[in-house]
Protein backbone atom coordinates (compact mmCIF):
# COMPACT_ATOMS: atom_id res chain seq x y z
CA UNK A 1 0.00 0.00 0.00
CA UNK A 2 2.88 2.35 0.82
CA UNK A 3 4.50 1.57 -2.52
CA UNK A 4 1.25 2.56 -4.28
CA UNK A 5 1.01 5.70 -2.14
CA UNK A 6 4.59 6.74 -2.91
CA UNK A 7 4.09 6.09 -6.61
CA UNK A 8 0.80 8.01 -6.66
CA UNK A 9 2.32 11.05 -4.95
CA UNK A 10 5.35 10.95 -7.25
CA UNK A 11 3.04 10.61 -10.25
CA UNK A 12 0.97 13.61 -9.14
CA UNK A 13 4.11 15.79 -9.01
CA UNK A 14 5.43 14.57 -12.38
CA UNK A 15 2.09 14.74 -14.20
CA UNK A 16 1.31 18.20 -12.81
CA UNK A 17 4.69 19.52 -13.98
CA UNK A 18 4.38 18.02 -17.45
CA UNK A 19 0.67 18.59 -18.13
CA UNK A 20 0.82 22.18 -16.83
CA UNK A 21 3.91 22.72 -19.00
CA UNK A 22 2.14 21.53 -22.14
CA UNK A 23 -1.01 23.52 -21.26
CA UNK A 24 1.06 26.70 -20.80
CA UNK A 25 3.00 26.08 -24.00
CA UNK A 26 -0.21 25.54 -25.96
CA UNK A 27 -1.55 28.88 -24.66
CA UNK A 28 1.67 30.80 -25.37
CA UNK A 29 2.37 29.21 -28.72
CA UNK A 30 -0.43 27.18 -30.30
CA UNK A 31 1.27 24.80 -32.71
CA UNK A 32 -0.83 21.95 -34.07
CA UNK A 33 2.24 20.11 -35.34
CA UNK A 34 3.59 19.28 -31.87
CA UNK A 35 0.50 19.58 -29.68
CA UNK A 36 -0.69 15.98 -29.94
CA UNK A 37 2.79 14.57 -29.37
CA UNK A 38 3.36 16.84 -26.36
CA UNK A 39 0.06 15.92 -24.68
CA UNK A 40 0.74 12.20 -25.20
CA UNK A 41 4.28 12.54 -23.85
CA UNK A 42 3.01 14.33 -20.75
CA UNK A 43 0.04 12.02 -20.13
CA UNK A 44 1.81 8.67 -20.61
CA UNK A 45 5.36 9.81 -19.81
CA UNK A 46 4.49 10.88 -16.27
CA UNK A 47 3.24 7.35 -15.53
CA UNK A 48 6.64 5.99 -16.58
CA UNK A 49 8.84 8.64 -14.95
CA UNK A 50 7.13 8.09 -11.59
CA UNK A 51 8.22 4.43 -11.71
CA UNK A 52 11.72 5.32 -12.91
CA UNK A 53 12.27 7.82 -10.12
CA UNK A 54 11.18 5.27 -7.52
CA UNK A 55 13.53 2.57 -8.81
CA UNK A 56 16.42 4.87 -9.69
CA UNK A 57 17.05 6.55 -6.35
CA UNK A 58 18.34 10.01 -7.11
CA UNK A 59 19.01 10.65 -3.41
CA UNK A 60 22.71 10.78 -4.31
CA UNK A 61 22.07 13.58 -6.75
CA UNK A 62 22.47 17.14 -5.56
CA UNK A 63 19.69 18.18 -7.89
CA UNK A 64 16.97 16.46 -5.89
CA UNK A 65 15.20 17.29 -2.68
CA UNK A 66 13.39 15.06 -0.26
CA UNK A 67 9.77 15.86 0.51
CA UNK A 68 8.52 13.57 3.24
CA UNK A 69 4.80 13.10 3.49
CA UNK A 70 3.14 12.47 6.80
CA UNK A 71 1.63 9.04 6.62
CA UNK A 72 1.74 8.35 10.32
CA UNK A 73 -1.90 9.27 10.80
CA UNK A 74 -2.95 6.47 8.50
CA UNK A 75 -4.46 8.87 5.98
CA UNK A 76 -2.34 7.83 3.01
CA UNK A 77 -3.30 4.11 3.11
CA UNK A 78 -6.98 5.12 3.31
CA UNK A 79 -6.58 7.52 0.36
CA UNK A 80 -4.74 4.86 -1.68
CA UNK A 81 -7.37 2.21 -0.87
CA UNK A 82 -10.15 4.62 -1.92
CA UNK A 83 -8.25 5.47 -5.12
CA UNK A 84 -7.87 1.78 -6.03
CA UNK A 85 -11.56 1.06 -5.39
CA UNK A 86 -12.77 4.07 -7.43
CA UNK A 87 -10.27 3.31 -10.23
CA UNK A 88 -11.52 -0.28 -10.50
CA UNK A 89 -15.14 0.94 -10.63
CA UNK A 90 -14.27 3.51 -13.32
CA UNK A 91 -12.41 0.87 -15.36
CA UNK A 92 -15.45 -1.40 -15.05
CA UNK A 93 -17.70 1.36 -16.46
CA UNK A 94 -15.25 1.73 -19.35
CA UNK A 95 -15.41 -2.01 -20.05
CA UNK A 96 -19.20 -1.75 -19.94
CA UNK A 97 -19.12 1.14 -22.45
CA UNK A 98 -17.03 -1.07 -24.74
CA UNK A 99 -19.53 -3.94 -24.49
CA UNK A 100 -22.48 -1.57 -25.12
CA UNK A 101 -20.72 -0.24 -28.23
CA UNK A 102 -20.11 -3.75 -29.56
CA UNK A 103 -23.75 -4.68 -28.96
CA UNK A 104 -24.91 -1.45 -30.62
CA UNK A 105 -23.42 -2.39 -33.99
CA UNK A 106 -24.57 -6.03 -33.88
CA UNK A 107 -27.10 -5.29 -36.61
CA UNK A 108 -24.45 -4.12 -39.07
CA UNK A 109 -24.30 -5.48 -42.59
CA UNK A 110 -21.43 -5.29 -45.08
CA UNK A 111 -21.49 -2.57 -47.74
CA UNK A 112 -20.28 -3.63 -51.16
CA UNK A 113 -19.11 -1.58 -54.12
CA UNK A 114 -16.86 0.89 -52.32
CA UNK A 115 -13.53 0.84 -54.14
CA UNK A 116 -10.26 2.17 -52.76
CA UNK A 117 -11.08 1.78 -49.06
CA UNK A 118 -8.40 -0.28 -47.25
CA UNK A 119 -10.88 -1.57 -44.67
CA UNK A 120 -14.18 -3.42 -44.45
CA UNK A 121 -17.16 -1.09 -44.58
CA UNK A 122 -20.45 -1.93 -42.90
CA UNK A 123 -23.70 -0.11 -42.18
CA UNK A 124 -25.81 0.00 -39.01
CA UNK A 125 -29.22 1.55 -38.39
CA UNK A 126 -28.44 2.04 -34.70
CA UNK A 127 -25.53 4.49 -34.90
CA UNK A 128 -25.78 8.18 -35.81
CA UNK A 129 -22.17 8.94 -36.87
CA UNK A 130 -19.63 7.06 -39.01
CA UNK A 131 -17.15 5.28 -36.73
CA UNK A 132 -14.17 2.96 -36.65
CA UNK A 133 -15.19 -0.21 -34.81
CA UNK A 134 -11.94 -2.17 -35.24
CA UNK A 135 -8.56 -1.79 -36.90
CA UNK A 136 -10.07 -3.27 -40.03
CA UNK A 137 -13.66 -2.03 -40.11
CA UNK A 138 -15.52 1.24 -40.60
CA UNK A 139 -19.21 1.31 -39.75
CA UNK A 140 -21.47 3.87 -41.42
CA UNK A 141 -24.88 4.97 -40.17
CA UNK A 142 -27.76 4.07 -42.50
CA UNK A 143 -28.47 7.74 -43.25
CA UNK A 144 -24.96 8.20 -44.69
CA UNK A 145 -25.63 5.85 -47.61
CA UNK A 146 -28.90 7.64 -48.39
CA UNK A 147 -28.13 11.31 -47.79
CA UNK A 148 -24.43 11.77 -48.63
CA UNK A 149 -23.25 12.46 -52.15
CA UNK A 150 -20.48 10.31 -53.67
CA UNK A 151 -17.86 13.01 -52.88
CA UNK A 152 -19.09 13.38 -49.31
CA UNK A 153 -19.03 9.60 -48.77
CA UNK A 154 -15.50 9.45 -50.19
CA UNK A 155 -14.46 12.22 -47.77
CA UNK A 156 -16.05 10.41 -44.80
CA UNK A 157 -14.29 7.15 -45.66
CA UNK A 158 -10.98 9.00 -46.12
CA UNK A 159 -11.40 10.53 -42.65
CA UNK A 160 -12.20 7.16 -41.05
CA UNK A 161 -9.34 5.47 -42.93
CA UNK A 162 -6.98 8.09 -41.46
CA UNK A 163 -8.20 7.14 -37.97
CA UNK A 164 -7.31 3.50 -38.71
CA UNK A 165 -3.88 4.38 -40.14
CA UNK A 166 -3.07 6.50 -37.07
CA UNK A 167 -4.26 3.76 -34.66
CA UNK A 168 -6.54 6.34 -33.05
CA UNK A 169 -8.84 3.71 -31.58
CA UNK A 170 -5.98 2.12 -29.62
CA UNK A 171 -4.80 5.56 -28.49
CA UNK A 172 -8.33 6.49 -27.41
CA UNK A 173 -8.65 3.32 -25.31
CA UNK A 174 -5.21 3.90 -23.74
CA UNK A 175 -6.05 7.54 -23.01
CA UNK A 176 -9.41 6.58 -21.53
CA UNK A 177 -7.75 3.99 -19.26
CA UNK A 178 -5.21 6.53 -17.93
CA UNK A 179 -7.94 9.13 -17.45
CA UNK A 180 -10.19 6.67 -15.62
CA UNK A 181 -7.54 5.11 -13.38
CA UNK A 182 -5.59 8.30 -12.68
CA UNK A 183 -8.62 10.50 -12.12
CA UNK A 184 -6.77 12.03 -9.17
CA UNK A 185 -4.95 14.14 -11.74
CA UNK A 186 -7.72 16.41 -13.12
CA UNK A 187 -5.45 17.65 -15.93
CA UNK A 188 -5.74 14.18 -17.50
CA UNK A 189 -9.31 15.09 -18.54
CA UNK A 190 -7.98 18.20 -20.29
CA UNK A 191 -5.25 16.16 -22.00
CA UNK A 192 -7.78 13.54 -23.16
CA UNK A 193 -10.05 16.23 -24.58
CA UNK A 194 -7.17 17.95 -26.40
CA UNK A 195 -5.91 14.63 -27.76
CA UNK A 196 -9.36 13.87 -29.16
CA UNK A 197 -9.46 17.25 -30.92
CA UNK A 198 -5.91 16.76 -32.23
CA UNK A 199 -6.85 13.37 -33.69
CA UNK A 200 -9.90 14.83 -35.46
CA UNK A 201 -7.91 17.70 -36.95
CA UNK A 202 -5.15 15.34 -38.12
CA UNK A 203 -7.68 13.01 -39.78
CA UNK A 204 -9.46 15.96 -41.42
CA UNK A 205 -6.12 17.03 -42.95
CA UNK A 206 -5.20 13.51 -44.07
CA UNK A 207 -8.67 13.14 -45.61
CA UNK A 208 -8.27 16.47 -47.44
CA UNK A 209 -5.07 15.16 -49.02
CA UNK A 210 -7.03 12.23 -50.47
CA UNK A 211 -10.41 13.66 -51.46
CA UNK A 212 -11.28 16.02 -54.26
CA UNK A 213 -12.96 18.85 -52.40
CA UNK A 214 -12.74 20.33 -48.90
CA UNK A 215 -16.39 21.36 -49.28
CA UNK A 216 -17.43 17.69 -49.43
CA UNK A 217 -15.59 16.90 -46.16
CA UNK A 218 -16.96 20.01 -44.46
CA UNK A 219 -20.55 19.32 -45.50
CA UNK A 220 -20.31 15.63 -44.51
CA UNK A 221 -18.99 16.69 -41.10
CA UNK A 222 -21.83 19.19 -40.71
CA UNK A 223 -24.36 16.45 -41.55
CA UNK A 224 -22.81 14.05 -39.04
CA UNK A 225 -22.86 16.78 -36.37
CA UNK A 226 -26.57 17.33 -37.03
CA UNK A 227 -27.34 13.62 -36.70
CA UNK A 228 -25.59 13.14 -33.36
CA UNK A 229 -27.54 15.96 -31.68
CA UNK A 230 -29.63 14.27 -29.01
CA UNK A 231 -27.86 10.92 -29.40
CA UNK A 232 -26.16 9.57 -26.24
CA UNK A 233 -22.47 10.47 -25.84
CA UNK A 234 -20.18 7.43 -26.00
CA UNK A 235 -16.68 7.61 -24.52
CA UNK A 236 -14.95 5.06 -26.77
CA UNK A 237 -16.13 6.15 -30.21
CA UNK A 238 -13.58 7.08 -32.88
CA UNK A 239 -15.63 8.53 -35.65
CA UNK A 240 -16.55 11.40 -37.90
CA UNK A 241 -18.20 13.69 -35.37
CA UNK A 242 -18.41 13.14 -31.64
CA UNK A 243 -19.91 15.17 -28.84
CA UNK A 244 -16.46 16.23 -27.71
CA UNK A 245 -15.36 17.55 -31.08
CA UNK A 246 -15.91 21.11 -32.13
CA UNK A 247 -17.68 20.52 -35.43
CA UNK A 248 -18.10 24.20 -36.31
CA UNK A 249 -14.47 25.02 -35.58
CA UNK A 250 -13.43 22.01 -37.66
CA UNK A 251 -15.66 23.02 -40.57
CA UNK A 252 -14.07 26.49 -40.54
CA UNK A 253 -10.62 24.96 -40.38
CA UNK A 254 -11.31 22.52 -43.23
CA UNK A 255 -12.46 25.38 -45.46
CA UNK A 256 -9.62 27.74 -44.49
CA UNK A 257 -6.96 27.64 -47.26
CA UNK A 258 -4.43 29.41 -45.00
CA UNK A 259 -4.21 26.50 -42.53
CA UNK A 260 -0.92 24.58 -42.69
CA UNK A 261 -2.10 20.98 -43.00
CA UNK A 262 -0.82 18.15 -40.78
CA UNK A 263 0.84 15.45 -42.85
CA UNK A 264 1.06 12.70 -40.22
CA UNK A 265 4.78 12.13 -40.81
CA UNK A 266 6.91 10.89 -37.92
CA UNK A 267 9.65 13.25 -36.80
CA UNK A 268 12.60 11.65 -34.95
CA UNK A 269 13.57 14.96 -33.34
CA UNK A 270 10.31 14.91 -31.39
CA UNK A 271 11.25 11.55 -29.83
CA UNK A 272 14.60 13.00 -28.77
CA UNK A 273 12.82 16.01 -27.28
CA UNK A 274 10.43 13.73 -25.39
CA UNK A 275 13.28 11.62 -23.95
CA UNK A 276 15.09 14.81 -22.86
CA UNK A 277 11.95 16.20 -21.21
CA UNK A 278 11.19 12.96 -19.37
CA UNK A 279 14.80 12.63 -18.21
CA UNK A 280 14.73 16.22 -16.92
CA UNK A 281 11.59 15.47 -14.91
CA UNK A 282 13.14 12.35 -13.36
CA UNK A 283 16.29 14.28 -12.40
CA UNK A 284 14.74 17.54 -11.26
CA UNK A 285 11.34 16.69 -9.76
CA UNK A 286 11.37 16.37 -5.97
CA UNK A 287 11.45 12.84 -4.63
CA UNK A 288 8.33 11.90 -2.75
CA UNK A 289 8.47 9.51 0.15
CA UNK A 290 5.56 8.27 2.17
CA UNK A 291 7.77 7.69 5.21
CA UNK A 292 6.34 9.16 8.42
CA UNK A 293 7.33 12.60 9.66
CA UNK A 294 7.20 11.49 13.26
CA UNK A 295 10.05 9.66 14.90
CA UNK A 296 9.78 5.87 14.92
CA UNK A 297 12.07 2.94 15.62
CA UNK A 298 12.65 -0.16 13.55
CA UNK A 299 13.76 -3.24 15.51
CA UNK A 300 15.34 -6.09 13.59
CA UNK A 301 18.05 -8.70 13.83
CA UNK A 302 20.34 -10.54 11.51
CA UNK A 303 22.71 -13.47 12.03
CA UNK A 304 25.08 -11.27 14.03
CA UNK A 305 22.44 -10.13 16.51
CA UNK A 306 19.70 -7.57 17.15
CA UNK A 307 19.83 -3.91 16.11
CA UNK A 308 17.49 -0.90 16.08
CA UNK A 309 17.29 2.20 13.94
CA UNK A 310 15.34 5.33 14.86
CA UNK A 311 14.18 7.38 11.87
CA UNK A 312 12.61 10.79 11.45
CA UNK A 313 11.83 12.59 8.19
CA UNK A 314 13.84 10.14 6.14
CA UNK A 315 16.95 10.49 8.36
CA UNK A 316 18.37 8.02 10.85
CA UNK A 317 18.60 9.85 14.19
CA UNK A 318 19.62 6.97 16.44
CA UNK A 319 20.68 3.35 16.41
CA UNK A 320 21.76 0.47 18.61
CA UNK A 321 23.62 -2.77 17.92
CA UNK A 322 23.29 -5.57 20.44
CA UNK A 323 21.61 -3.10 22.80
CA UNK A 324 24.54 -0.63 22.79
CA UNK A 325 24.35 2.84 21.27
CA UNK A 326 26.12 3.02 17.89
CA UNK A 327 27.57 5.83 15.76
CA UNK A 328 25.80 6.63 12.51
CA UNK A 329 26.96 7.65 9.07
CA UNK A 330 24.33 8.47 6.46
CA UNK A 331 24.86 9.31 2.81
CA UNK A 332 21.60 9.67 0.93
CA UNK A 333 19.67 6.47 1.48
CA UNK A 334 22.77 4.52 2.58
CA UNK A 335 23.31 4.23 6.33
CA UNK A 336 26.24 2.74 8.20
CA UNK A 337 25.68 1.89 11.87
CA UNK A 338 29.01 1.56 13.65
CA UNK A 339 29.03 0.03 17.15
CA UNK A 340 31.86 0.75 19.60
CA UNK A 341 32.75 -2.94 19.42
CA UNK A 342 31.85 -5.48 16.81
CA UNK A 343 30.70 -5.38 13.27
CA UNK A 344 29.46 -2.34 11.32
CA UNK A 345 26.00 -2.66 9.91
CA UNK A 346 24.97 -1.30 6.53
CA UNK A 347 21.38 -0.74 5.45
CA UNK A 348 19.51 1.16 2.75
CA UNK A 349 16.49 3.30 3.59
CA UNK A 350 13.47 2.60 1.41
CA UNK A 351 11.09 5.26 0.17
CA UNK A 352 8.23 3.79 2.18
CA UNK A 353 10.07 4.45 5.46
CA UNK A 354 11.55 0.99 5.93
CA UNK A 355 15.05 -0.45 5.54
CA UNK A 356 16.80 -2.99 3.36
CA UNK A 357 19.59 -4.91 5.06
CA UNK A 358 22.87 -4.80 3.16
CA UNK A 359 25.73 -6.29 5.20
CA UNK A 360 27.73 -6.46 8.39
CA UNK A 361 31.44 -5.99 8.21
CA UNK A 362 34.02 -7.37 10.56
CA UNK A 363 35.72 -4.74 12.72
CA UNK A 364 33.55 -1.66 13.05
CA UNK A 365 35.34 1.56 12.25
ZN1 LIG B 1 -12.91 11.50 -36.70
Amino acid sequence: MRFAGTWLLTYLVHSTVMLCGVALLSVVRRAERWEEFAWRTAMFGSVITAFIQMYWPPAHSAATASVPVNASGGLLPIVVAAWIVVAVVRLATLARAHRVLRRLVHDREPVAGLAGVPARVSVSRRIMSPMVISDREICLPAWALVELSADELEAVLAHETAHIARHDRAWLYATACVERVLFVQPLNALAASRLRDCAERACDDLALARCASPVALASALARAAEWIIGAPARPLVVGMATHGSLALERVRRILDPAVVRLDGRRRPLRALFAVAALTAVVLLAPVITSGPLVQYTISAHDEAGPFTLTLERGRVVGGTVDGAVARLRQSGDRVEVVPLKGEALRVTLTRDGGITWLSREKGGR
